[in-house]
């Protein structure tokens, strides 16, 4: 989606019904269904890509099982619950209090018949009224004045009442375009890393499995090897699950990336492979960069968007990086890359060099 946004280039995303599907925002509907389009909408909001400034578009509702916004209705007896219902014109006898569909009044000779009181009808208004629309429920045989509705959701198949429903707002975004090409986009991000280790001959699998001393088969988001004869891993890279367009800094987040990052050095360790590296498209804390430090993993922190609304790299082992991307004057995607290529292409070769093959290096 955010591929789609930058490259189509439009200014402001409203939703809009198209048939066939209900409403989405209009060229993201192949990406996602209406509640994930919102998300994404959302998610861009938190980092300033669009804006809302709160002007609802409209409104509709979604299961409050699984948030799916698409429905199919059915009608259901208000008495019985029961879905044989029908529904036509009826006339109500003001005389007798006989509610019927309007054809059971009619008589071989035009007239207006009841058949509760076989008495006559003289005139709308007088002593008949119409009722529409009627519904019948065939199963139990009552006059229903109103009927329920069940709204079966077309994704987990619940059926809902209007109330049990929850409300999805749909709101008009403004784009910044500035800050759009700012984010990055991680899968993006590991393509262009993927070529780019290619180029420069670092012989690399996205992702990579490596057995354990534990006989546990671990998989890493990227894993290098020195060469393609001898599949001798070299270096081993995991890269933070957490999406670059999360709210970073929060105190929750920073629990989830101790965890991941804990997890990581465990499969290093059982690995054997001396060199680690972790890429993370959140905020690291200080106390995750000693971590870290501590037991040799090499982090690469790539910001989203710093305070001045450019993005920011936190790598204190490269150098400077090449500037070939040119993104409206902040660091681009290219940027990143490249240092993280650098980064990854010295430190499987300082390993090649001193010839240490698979040996931890726990401080
Ligand atoms: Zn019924
Ligand atoms: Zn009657
Ligand atoms: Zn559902």
């Amino acid at each position: 989606m955010l591929k789609y946004l930058r490259k189509n280039a439009k200014t402001s995303y409203d939703p809009s019904f198209i048939p066939g599907l209900g409403f989405c925002y209009k060229g993201l509907e192949s990406f996602g269904n209406l509640g994930e389009q919102v998300e994404f909408f959302r998610a861009l909001e938190k980092v300033g890509a669009v804006n809302s400034g709160k002007s609802l578009s409209l409104s509709v509702l979604k299961c409050s099982s699984c948030d799916f916004p698409y429905f199919c209705i059915k009608n259901v007896c208000t008495f019985c619950k029961s879905s044989s219902i029908v529904r036509g014109a009826a006339i109500e006898h003001d005389v007798c209090g006989n509610v019927d569909f309007d054809y059971k009044y009619n008589s071989v000779n035009g007239k207006l018949i009841c058949d509760k009181c076989n008495k006559e009808l003289k005139a709308l208004g007088v002593d008949y009224s119409k009722t529409s629309p009627y519904y019948k429920c065939l199963q139990c045989n009552s006059a229903l004045p109103s009927i329920e509705e069940h709204n079966g959701c077309l994704q987990c198949g619940r059926f809902l009442t209007h109330d049990d429903m929850q409300i999805l707002q749909l709101f008009t975004y403004k784009v910044d375009s500035k800050k759009l090409y700012t984010i990055i986009d991680k899968n993006n991000y590991l393509d262009l890393l993927n070529v780019k280790l290619n180029d420069i001959g670092v012989n690399s699998s996205f992702p990579g499995t490596i057995t354990g001393l534990s006989k546990i088969e671990h998989t890493f988001d990227l894993v290098v090897y020195d060469d393609k004869d001898n599949n001798t891993p070299l270096l081993v890279g995991d890269f933070l699950e957490s999406s670059s367009l999360d709210s970073d800094g929060t105190n929750a987040n920073g629990e989830k990336i101790a965890l991941l990052l804990l997890s990581f050095l465990g499969k290093c360790i059982d690995v054997k492979v001396r060199n680690k590296i972790f890429i993370s498209f959140s905020k690291l804390s200080d106390r995750l960069k000693v971590l870290a430090d501590t037991h040799g993993i090499n982090l690469v922190e790539i910001r989203p968007l710093n305070e001045d609304g450019n993005v920011g790299v936190h790598d204190d082992d490269v150098g400077g990086g090449s500037s070939d991307g040119g993104n409206i004057g902040s660091r681009s995607q290219t940027d990143y890359v490249s240092q993280t290529a650098d980064t990854i292409y010295r430190l499987s070769r300082s390993t090649a060099n001193t010839n240490t093959k698979g040996i931890a290096d726990i401080n």
